[in-house]
């Protein structure tokens, strides 16, 4: 193509002031900003000339204005769908870190409402008319539920034991046990955390044993404290060993060293009747004689994202001194979330209105109930080539807890002769809403366990437009 043609077709792209007097231009104006639209007309028009440079008689089609308002359209479109939405979660992982873990409570959700758009007595004493500390309103609820001395709450689980490390141990020795030097969802490893805390580091035992003359040994005048970890993503099997809380707690009284114990999930009721075996319980390890203890707000204990520290009211103190809370202190919607949260536990009805418990103890039988009534409503309403059916299957835990249990579940399975699996996955993934669900034996699986009865008559009308 010569020079002068190429010039002609520039010459053809029409102006931004030409865009914005159409109509619909005008419309989008109107509903979307005049700078946003602005924006994207310019970066329309400066990519269509980059396209006429790269392939010249290819793009020549592209200039006309009708199809410049249809492109301008599907950008301003997709520029409007927010980057943070509400999904469907078929996939049957609960605590799925990558889609937020926890989804809230009624009652959590009513309390983010309320305090969200008003004030609230977040660090001011109603009683007293003056200031307060962050930590007071919610204190009550988390010494009589987990039966510590005193507690508080920082961003969450990490900043919760790098909090521990850095104010009870910088520049001095901490004792943990070649087993549980664990790394926790890619960036969160305890030897990273405890060399940025300034804690030193001293591991003992072995990969697969420790014991607690592998402790006593270790102890010196530089130990500030023995951390146990606990493994919260894998399972040691076979010849294995490590002392028990109360031993590890015994051996640090006498040689007058802290106890710290990470446990990860914030398990507080026994969980064990539907099959989560090996969750250590919040009481049971302050009961043990642990000094200090953290865990996750968004894990087993079904709240928001949080690390909740508790244990002796010195180490709290000092932990609240640390001029780094600032950095790792929570808001009032946390607070308020995490209060809403442990009132339920308080209350005897966690397993009713905490989502997660609610997913977790929910028996097969009534799974399979569901899932035998959503494939019958599923039937009646999908394209001819497509085939339903309700099979056995496993939902998991996620989130980095309980590798080993599965929650026997009942799966439904679709199978199209229009579109594979893998794109049935993606038009759901694209829809609105976004829904996430599993591909197994090359097929595509949806596990109620993770979805809300509520979301079922969309999540039927996106799978009809997806196995189309
Ligand atoms: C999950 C987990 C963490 C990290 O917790 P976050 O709340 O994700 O920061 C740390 N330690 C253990 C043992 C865990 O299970």
């Amino acid at each position: 193509m010569k020079t002068s043609e190429r010039n002609n077709i520039f010459r053809r792209i029409p102006k931004v002031d030409q865009f914005l007097a159409r109509p619909a231009v005008s419309d989008w104006i109107r509903r979307a900003g005049r700078d946003f639209v602005v924006s994207r007309v310019q970066r329309l028009l400066d990519d269509v000339r980059d396209g006429i440079r790269r392939d010249p008689d290819g793009a020549a089609e592209a200039v006309g204005m009708e199809a410049l308002e249809r492109m301008l359209s599907e950008r301003l479109q997709a520029g409007l769908v927010p980057g943070l939405r509400a999904v469907i979660n078929a996939t049957g992982v609960i605590l799925h870190t990558n889609l937020g873990r926890a989804p809230l409570s009624a009652s959590a959700q009513k309390s983010l409402s309320e305090l969200s758009g008003q004030y609230g007595n977040l660090e001011y004493d109603i009683s007293q008319g003056r200031r307060s500390q962050r930590d007071k309103t919610i204190q009550p609820l988390l010494e009589e539920l987990l039966g510590c001395e005193a507690a508080t709450v920082v961003n969450n689980n990490a900043a919760a034991v790098f909090m521990i490390l850095n104010t009870l141990a910088q520049g001095r020795e901490v004792i943990v046990s070649r087993g549980e030097l664990v790394e926790i969802g890619g960036s969160f490893r305890i030897p990273d955390v405890m060399a940025q805390s300034g804690a030193i580091l001293r591991e003992v035992g072995a990969t697969n044993k420790t014991h607690l003359s592998d402790y006593e040994n270790a102890v010196t005048p530089d130990t500030a404290m023995i951390l146990r970890v606990h493994p919260s993503n894998f399972r040691m099997q076979g010849f294995t060993a490590r002392p028990g809380v109360a031993e590890l707690a015994e051996l640090a009284r006498s040689r007058g060293i802290t106890l710290a114990e990470d446990i990860g999930s914030g398990c507080i009721i026994d969980l064990r009747p539907y099959g989560i075996a090996d969750e250590p319980r919040v009481r049971e390890s302050v009961n043990s004689g642990v000094d200090i203890i953290c865990f996750s707000g968004d894990k087993l204990l079904g709240g928001p994202q949080a690390g909740i520290i508790a244990g002796a009211e010195k180490f709290i103190a000092s932990i609240r001194k640390n001029p780094l809370m600032r950095a790792f202190r929570v808001d009032k919607l946390v607070y308020g979330a995490l209060q809403s949260t442990l009132e339920s536990y308080r209350m005897g009805k966690a397993l009713e209105e905490i989502p997660v418990l609610r997913m977790i103890s929910m028996p097969r039988d009534v799974i399979a109930r569901s899932a035998r009534n959503f494939a019958r409503r599923l039937r009646a309403v999908l394209p001819g080539n497509a085939r339903v059916s309700v099979c056995a299957g496993d939902s998991v835990i996620g989130g980095g807890s309980c590798p080993e249990c599965v929650l026997p579940t009942m799966l439904v399975a679709l199978e199209s002769d229009a579109a594979r699996p893998s794109l049935v996955e993606s038009r759901l993934r694209s829809g609105a809403p976004p829904v996430v669900i599993r591909i197994e034996d090359n097929r595509s699986i949806i596990d109620l366990r993770s979805v809300f009865p509520e979301q079922e008559p969309v999540l039927i009308d996106a799978l009809c437009r997806a196995l189309l």
